[in-house]
């Protein structure tokens, strides 16, 4: 037995599979800041040695050279190449290349393991893009939206407004020239109002600039509410969101699942707004202010903090990012502006919902409907008919939960709703930039 194990074992030493190389990203240029990473891995006998070297005209620079122990040989290790080079190297424009050996320990080769030798040419760049920002004074409703123009030279791949941790990604204002850009961004309604804002370009070096806009921020209050969790509530929505949400395992207990639901799958349906943003068209789809429900009453208003106590006890606590319209059972639910569905199925806490794409980030929630007139990718129009409002997922009554997302963060829909909003911080914006570029 002990033969036929050193056997096999000697027979995995000789494999053939040299060690493979790879790169966290494609790149033709780096920056004065570069991030690139480098896995090297060798599924058979593991890793020998590695080296890393950056060559430029007349330079060769030791980036990495490491030897394992065949004893203790790694079958994977990842190499931070852009700390590396920031580390042991002083950026100098050109052309340059990163040569990397990795070899096994594998008995082939007089015994020196099977060799990978790869060459990567690149260029250092060291300047970031052009950026200027239109002038124009930006007043900012905590929870709400605004638009920003700006000006960047051909070279920029990244723009976009950085808000906090947010980042909103930003559009040519024309298809023609693409040098002039928008972006739509928010200040997420729990956001401090001294949150930091600046318009960002980044070129393919990943060099970066920054501008600074002159912006004021109105704090707004929003309504605390204590909502009773009864348990006619939870037996009625539990059964009927688990049965079509395999994600969300029953808790055993109807209250803990409805908090389990509440919060996890609430997060989860959201997150899924925001990848859904990530293929917005460049360009508006929408006409105009949007619509709210013809002759609906408000029942819930956007950003409404609401604690569930059950029992006389709390047992969670969450934010309405949305305003509850409601008229009559089973009333035809219109689509707040043009656009694009992207969604028309059962949606977690949302029951049965649509989801219209109003392009440049911007996506429109219709939730708790009885039943769906609407497919994806089907164009509607301002008004037209996506449903019949009712009560499927987390709905008591029969009503319309309406959302606004922009690039996934939920906005008031107060705003989008007045026309003279949308002409002040958007429409009349983009009209004058387009006027001076011309
Ligand atoms: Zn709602």
């Amino acid at each position: 037995m002990i033969g036929l194990v050193s056997l096999a074992m000697t027979y995995k030493r000789w494999e053939r599979q040299a060690p493979e190389v790879a790169f966290d990203r494609d790149f033709k240029v780096l920056g004065l800041a570069p991030s690139l990473a480098l896995t090297v891995q060798d599924a058979g006998t593991g890793l020998r040695q590695v080296t890393i070297r950056l060559k430029r005209e007349g330079q060769d620079v030791l980036l990495a050279d490491e030897s394992f122990p065949r004893s203790d040989a790694p079958k994977t290790k990842t190499y931070e190449v852009g700390k590396l080079i920031a580390e042991k190297y002083k950026i100098q424009v050109g052309p340059a290349s990163l040569a990397i050996t990795a070899s096994d320990f594998s008995l082939r080769n007089f015994l020196k393991g099977n060799l990978t030798e790869v060459a990567m040419g690149f260029v250092f760049q060291t300047k970031p893009p052009q950026l200027e920002v239109l002038e124009g004074q930006h007043y900012i409703n905590q929870g709400g939206s605004e638009c920003v123009v700006y000006r960047v030279s051909e070279d920029a791949v990244v723009t976009g407004v950085q808000v906090g941790a947010r980042f909103f990604r930003g559009f040519p204002v024309n298809g023609s020239e693409k040098n002039l850009r928008f972006a739509l961004f928010a200040l997420e309604y729990d956001l401090p109002v001294e949150t930091p804002m600046k318009v960002i370009a980044r070129n393919a070096a990943g060099n970066e600039s920054t501008a600074d806009f002159w912006h004021r921020v109105f704090p707004r209050k929003f309504r605390t509410r204590d909502i009773p969790l009864e348990d006619a509530f939870a037996q009625k929505v539990v059964p009927e969101i688990t049965a079509h949400t395999p994600s969300i395992k029953d808790q055993g207990d109807p209250v803990k699942t409805f908090v389990e639901i509440n919060s996890n799958l609430r997060r989860q349906n959201h997150e899924t707004i925001a990848k859904l943003a990530k293929n917005s068209p460049e360009r508006f789809l929408w006409d105009g202010a949007f619509l709210q429900l013809s002759n609906s009453k408000v029942e819930s208003y956007f950003a409404d903090r609401r604690t569930y106590v059950y029992h006389g006890k709390p047992v969670d606590q969450q934010d309405h990012v949305g305003f509850d319209l409601s008229v009559v059972k089973h009333d035809p639910i219109e689509a707040g502006n043009d656009g694009k569905v992207i969604f028309a199925d059962y949606f977690g806490i949302y029951g049965n919902a649509v989801l219209i794409d109003h392009g440049a980030g911007l996506i429109s929630l219709y939730g708790h409907l009885s039943s769906i007139d609407v497919k994806p990718g089907q164009m509607v129009k301002k008004k037209d008919v996506l449903g019949k409002s009712g009560a499927t997922g987390l709905a008591a009554g029969d009503h319309l939960h309406f959302g606004l997302f922009l690039q996934g963060v939920p906005v008031n829909p107060t705003e989008w709703w007045d026309p003279k909003w949308i002409n002040d911080h958007v429409l009349d914006r983009l009209k004058e930039a387009r006027s001076q570029s011309d």
